[in-house]
């Protein structure tokens, strides 16, 4: 556990994590790549005005066992202090479970019973200031949820019902992503942080719960190949610079910032280093894009449209670019001056 410096309004927050539900820990181990902030710089408070902050996240954390889980079973009996939910991992539907359980954090230690992960979300959202969903399995189920699944499993939306609001007013907000792009939930926590330290307006969020300058633009919107797009100029395979449309990316259809992002510190972003986008922050991950590395259906419609406007574009901008390419004639060491000038 590491600890900070502070402001006024809440002055201190704890984040509890769990990444207990159906996880891979994926989104985790992304967020230790953010820089916008990173999560150090909040956690040894060096972003001024945020309120000091606790991280409990099993992955991050030097305790373990029952001195881990502690935390947890003090804000069970409201004896933490303000705290801010994160949930990572899809929450499987624990009434279809069979003689067993799906997923558990911790035990019971009156009993010594498995505590499953949606007894946690039972006990804990209502109390937390927030709620954060972190991935695309906790927004919106992911991969887990995929059809053909044993568990059942779903987002938090679809189980806490997307009427839910914190102990700080605020409906579950969703940063997805499958990992999350790490500047994305960094900067979203960094919001509710403010918020929380009463410094920055509530957070705004569009219809499926996200923020929306993060979610309100497609990839094709912010991709380095939508000249390439609008050229009808295709890649036919993965070594090409061109558009990937014809090979698979569903760049046009899907909400999400990295290609203007990129990954780690401004580097990479999907498309723009020659991944198609598969749709990973969608609600509709991964059946509706699946199968992966298939031309979307439309994109031959839309290729087509633009291949046909754009062979002719193209022709017409390589005139243009032959002549941009020359000098003006009047440039030259002649004894005359052609330039015009005329005293
Ligand atoms: Fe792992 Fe992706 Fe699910 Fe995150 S959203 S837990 S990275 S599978
Ligand atoms: Fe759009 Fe994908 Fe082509 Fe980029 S590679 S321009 S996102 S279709
Ligand atoms: Fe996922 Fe597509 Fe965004 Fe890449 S560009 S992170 S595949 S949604």
């Amino acid at each position: 556990m590491t600890t900070t410096q502070t402001p006024t309004g809440l002055d201190e927050l704890h984040i509890l994590w769990t990444s207990e539900g159906m996880s891979c820990d994926g989104d985790t181990v992304s967020v230790t790549a953010a820089s916008l902030p990173s999560l150090e710089d909040v956690l040894l408070g060096l972003v001024p005005g945020l309120p000091k902050v606790h991280l409990h996240n099993k992955v991050l954390a030097t305790e373990v066992g029952d001195a881990f889980m502690a935390a947890f079973h003090q804000a069970h009996h409201d004896e933490l202090g303000p705290f801010i939910l994160v949930v990572e991992g899809s929450i499987p539907n624990e009434r279809i479970n069979g003689d067993g359980y799906w997923t558990s954090m911790g035990n019971d230690p009156a009993t010594g019973e498995p505590i499953t992960v949606n007894e946690w979300i039972d006990r804990l959202a209502p109390k937390a200031w927030a709620v954060v969903a972190i991935g695309t399995c906790a927004t919106y189920g992911g991969i887990h949820a995929m059809a053909g699944n044993p568990t059942g499993c779903m987002g938090l939306a679809d189980y806490l019902g997307k009427d839910f609001r914190s102990a700080g007013g605020l409906p579950i907000v969703n940063v997805p992503g499958c990992p999350v792009q790490p500047d994305n939930f960094m900067e979203t926590l960094t919001w509710l942080l403010y918020q929380a330290a009463g410094m920055a307006p509530t957070i705004p969020l569009d219809d499926l719960l996200r923020p929306t300058w993060l979610f309100g633009k497609t990839v094709h919107e912010g991709c380095d190949r939508g000249g390439y797009y609008e050229q009808g100029d295709f890649a036919h395979d993965y070594n090409s610079p061109k558009c990937l449309v014809r090979v698979g990316c569903w760049g046009p259809v899907v909400n999400c910032n990295v290609p203007k992002r990129g990954w780690m510190d401004g580097v990479g972003g999907c498309p723009n280093v020659g991944g198609i986008c598969i749709g990973c922050t969608m609600p509709g991950f991964p059946d509706k894009f699946m199968p992966f590395m298939d031309e979307p259906p439309g994109g031959s419609v839309s290729a087509a449209f633009s291949g046909a406007y754009g062979s002719l574009i193209r022709k017409m901008r390589s005139i243009t670019n032959n002549t941009a390419n020359k000098e003006p004639k009047w440039r030259h060491n002649r004894r005359r001056l052609t330039s015009g000038y005329d005293p």
